[in-house]
Parts: C-alpha cells; structure tokens; sequence
C-alpha cells in the first residue's frame, strides 16, 4: 500500500533521538532546531517522560472519560501553578487543530453568536472550524466555503480591528500568541490589551491560540502573558506532550460546562496526562522557561551579528531569522551539509526556529557557525 503522499519529505529518517538532538539509521547526530516542528519541549527521549511512559503503561494505558481519572486533576494542578491560571478549567484533547475546534465552538455555545474575527497570516488548523479562521484559502476544500461568518483584519491594526467589531455580532476573536507559520508577526501587547477591552464591551470571548507559542517557547509560560491581558480561553497543544499526541484549553470560570457539550474518546488518556504531568515537572525542575528566555535572548544578539539577517522576529526559542533572499536553499545547507534542522514559514525569507528549550548556547554555536560560513 502506497502513503497518501500529502508531506514534502526531506530523505532523512531517523534511529533515536536525545536531547536537542536526533541521530539517523548511521548514528549521525543532527542538531535539531525544528523541535519536530515546535512539538519538542524538553527534549528527545527526556529520562523522566520515558519512565513516566513507560511505567504508566505496565499498569494501565487507555480507559475513556466514563470513569473517573486522577491523573487529569494532576494535572490541571500542575498546570494551574506553572501557567497563573489557577481558577481556570481544562478540557483535554489530542492536538492543536481540535484543541481550536473545541475553542470556537465553546464560545459559540457560550453567547449563541457565530461571526469570527481573525487575522491576517494566521494558522489555526485544518479541521472546519480552525480551517475557517486559518488564512488560507489554498488548504479550504468546497465543502468548507459554506462556514460560518470569519473577517480577517491586519494584526496590530486598531483601526481595522474597531470596524470589524463595531460592524458585526461578533462571537469570539481569535488568534496566536506569536504567529508560527505565518511567519512569527505578533500582536503588541497594547494591541492584545486594546483587544481584549472591545470583546468585553461587545460581548465576544477572546480566544488565544497558544498551541506553538505557549508552553514556555516564548520565555513565559504563553507568550501573551507578556501583556495584562487574560483571554476567556486558551488553547494548547505542541509542546505540552514533549511528542505525545495532547491538547487542551483552558476555559474562564465564566463559562459553565454542561454534560455531553464538548467531548473526547482519547482526550485526557492515562497516558496522555502522564506524558503532560512529566512535561509540566521537568519544566519546573530545569527551569525551562527562564532558559528559554536567557538563551533566545542571547541568541537573537548574535544572530544580529550576523550582516545578512536583517531582523529576528519573535521572542524566546521561539524566533524567526528574516533575510533579503529565499531561505530555501540555505535550510538544505544547513540540513544536508551541517546536519541541523530549521523550519520554514509562509514568508519564503524566513528561517523558523523552534528547539528543545533546554537547548544550550554552546548547541547553538554550531548553528551560529554554519550561518555564518552560508550567508557571511
Ligand atoms: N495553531 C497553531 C498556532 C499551530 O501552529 C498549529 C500547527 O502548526 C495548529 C494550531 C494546528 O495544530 P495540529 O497540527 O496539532 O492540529
């Protein structure tokens, strides 16, 4: 049987992978910049996520939510302390595009309204809803053009923004705490904080799509936490199963769950919640945020010695190199000839880089040498 052949694949595959990096079938290391495309948040093949794993599944692997599993209260605990969003509710799914699906359709649910603002360059996801406030058309099949109401306006652009909401019966505002593959553009906080007043004031819920940006990749736990702003709710995926197929949202006290409103087979597994918990701990115990932090800040200074990148777009291990030329080329080099792994974007001049975030600056003083001997 054929793969139905969907991916743009490099010829790599690998054998095992450890820490920020990732070794082929010969044992070749490669630095590993992509993080699995921003998936990976503390590290390949972490020695406390495999015994968590491990000795989770030797006990019990899969039961659904019809009973009642601790380790989900575990935790949404652990998650309330590390994230500030103690009076929070958590609802668990199984990745990022459902994690947006659930999110549109609470807040519709919630005041009984159905137009969406978006913005302009965004990602959201592939399945109806999330599809529908993605911007791109390319990725929207017939059967997905006679959705509900989305306007799309200019991130960062108030004018814009105050027409769109004034004009319509807005349900909910979406859009990413850092833009991923929309090429790492963000919404100022006083834009967000701007944001969040007119959706108060028009009765629509703010939805902040968190999936790649949150987890501590910006160098706090969600990247608009660098603004005043508290959205109704949070959307999560990526890195909070360091690989392990997991998403979530994070709901307002304000909205009432009622039985049967959203829902899940695999959503909150055993062992899903415990590839989470081991996520949560050893972000705290190896203070991965702060890292993040301290070491995108000291990347992004010595990325700007570098002539020919002319800016670093995003914050954290969460960064966007921006150059006056396609990037293409360049990503082959950096993967083929210097064994590192980069990610693309939307913007063809943009070189996205998301790794491990206990990655350190010497890691990265290979990929800074590479660039330099690629671009001078
Ligand atoms: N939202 C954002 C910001 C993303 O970057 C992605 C995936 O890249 C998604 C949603 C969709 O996530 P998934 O591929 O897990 O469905």
């Amino acid at each position: 049987m054929n793969l139905f052949n969907v991916y743009p694949r490099f010829p790599v595959s690998l054998s095992h992978g450890l820490g920020c990096y990732v070794y082929d079938k010969s044992n070749q290391p490669f630095l590993d910049l992509y993080g699995g495309h921003g998936v990976i948040s503390i590290g390949h093949s972490h020695p406390v996520f495999i015994n968590a794993i491990t000795q989770q599944l030797s006990r019990i692997g899969f039961y659904s939510n019809t009973i009642e599993i601790p380790e989900q209260e575990l935790l949404a605990g652990l998650l309330a302390r590390l994230s500030g969003y103690s009076d929070y509710q958590l609802f668990m799914c199984n990745s990022g595009t459902e994690a947006n699906e659930n999110a549109l359709k609470l807040a519709s649910f919630h005041n009984g309204k159905s137009k969406i603002i978006a913005f302009e360059n965004s990602f959201h996801g592939r399945t109806s809803a999330a599809l529908n406030v993605t911007d791109n058309p390319r990725i929207s099949a017939p059967i997905n053009q006679n959705n509900f109401k989305v306007v799309f306006t200019e991130l960062n652009n108030k004018a814009q923004f105050d027409k769109a909401i004034q004009a319509e019966e807005v349900c909910a505002v979406i859009l990413e705490g850092i833009q991923g593959v929309g090429g790492l553009n963000e919404p100022k906080s006083d834009f967000l904080e701007h944001v969040a007043r007119s959706c108060k004031r028009a009765g629509a819920l703010l939805i902040l799509d968190e999936i790649q940006s949150g987890y501590g990749r910006s160098g706090h736990f969600f990247a608009h936490q660098m603004s005043m702003v508290k959205p109704d709710i949070i959307t999560m995926a990526k890195g909070m199963g360091n690989g392990f197929p997991l998403g979530g949202l994070l709901v307002t006290p304000h909205i009432d769950p009622w039985p049967g409103m959203l829902g899940s087979t695999f959503g909150g597994n055993y062992l899903a919640c415990i590839a989470g918990i081991a996520v949560l701990e050893t972000i705290q115990q190896e203070n991965l945020i702060g890292s993040a932090r301290t070491v995108g800040t000291q990347l992004r200074d010595r990325l700007l010695e570098i002539p020919a990148i002319k800016t670093v777009k995003g914050r954290g291990l969460m960064l966007g190199l921006e150059l006056d030329f396609p990037i293409k080329d360049l990503r082959h080099q950096l993967l083929f000839k210097h064994r590192i792994f980069t990610g693309a974007s939307t913007n063809p001049n943009l070189l996205r880089i998301l790794p491990p975030l206990n990655i350190s600056m010497d890691d990265l003083g290979v990929f800074i040498d590479a660039l330099q001997l690629e671009i001078k």
